[in-house]
């Protein structure tokens, strides 16, 4: 009798154990599943810093500033658009020239009869200035992208502006000393709240600026095929105002190729062009 009790006692701590090691393998299983599932669901909204999305996302409007940002520093006069009756324009930028690609692009839009706007890396200019004079000379807008091309504003606000003088004095010495457009294109945009005391800074030293509202997307990376920029092109083309970031920097040889068929895109659209003035 006493030997059964043993046995059945020694049955149930046997039981016993067997059962908590299965609730404990049950749990570290359940807990594996949930870890690995967390891993999945971060994947899967993992979206890229400098994505196009969040780059339209945050772009600001050309026309007008927002108040808040009138209130939160000097006052904006930045540069606004000629004709606000509901006629379509196209205002063509190119940015980071000139460049060997830069004749290319001045040929087709002397083919097409079209002026346009160029914002020109004062050091860039250094080297080509007989490309400088050949824009000047067409009737196209030669605006000012600073001297160097700094893109991450670590530099303060007074930096910046001797960076856009000195550009300034670049291009009067190839152009004249009547040379006074004083339009400037920030390096990556105006854009954000960060570079408030920026475009103060540019503001105050009797400069205006202009962002853009619509792109071709070559500034996504190098080479990029013509269907991806004109895909961009009619994927951003949505305002009867667009003012289009294009590159005639020598590494975009792709946006010449896609010029013709940008150009054609517009015209389909009822588009007219104009330059920044
Ligand atoms: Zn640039």
């Amino acid at each position: 009798m006493l030997k059964i009790n043993r046995q059945q006692k020694r049955k149930k701590k046997i039981t016993i154990i067997v059962v908590l090691l299965l609730l404990i393998c049950t749990g570290t299983a359940i807990t594996l599943l949930c870890k690995a599932n967390n891993k999945k669901q971060a994947v899967k909204t993992f979206k890229p810093k400098h994505s196009n999305t969040s780059r339209m996302n945050n772009r600001e409007s050309i026309i007008p500033r927002s108040t808040s940002e009138n209130q939160s520093g000097g006052q904006y006069t930045p540069w606004t658009a000629k004709r606000t009756d509901g006629t379509k324009i196209a205002y063509l930028t190119f940015d980071d020239g000139p460049s060997v690609n830069t004749e290319k692009i001045l040929k087709i839009l002397n083919q097409n009869s079209i002026k346009a706007s160029f914002f020109l890396i004062g050091k860039n200019a250094e080297n080509y200035s007989n490309l400088v004079r050949e824009e000047f000379a067409d009737g196209e807008v030669v605006g000012n992208h600073t001297y160097s091309h700094q893109l991450n504003y670590k530099e303060g606000p007074s930096i910046f502006v001797n960076d856009i003088n000195k550009c300034e004095e670049v291009l009067k010495s190839i152009l004249g000393q009547n040379y006074n457009l004083k339009l400037v294109r920030f390096p990556g945009g105006s854009f954000g709240p960060k570079l408030v005391p920026f475009r103060d800074a540019v503001t105050k030293s009797g400069y205006r600026f202009i962002d853009w509202n619509d792109e071709i997307g070559d500034a996504d990376g190098y080479n990029l095929p013509v269907t991806t920029l004109l895909n961009n092109l009619k994927k951003y083309t949505t305002q009867n105002t667009v003012v289009i970031l294009m590159h005639d920097a020598g590494a975009k040889t792709t946006t010449v190729q896609a010029l013709p068929q940008i150009i054609q895109y517009l015209k389909s659209k009822g588009y007219g062009f104009d330059t920044l003035q």
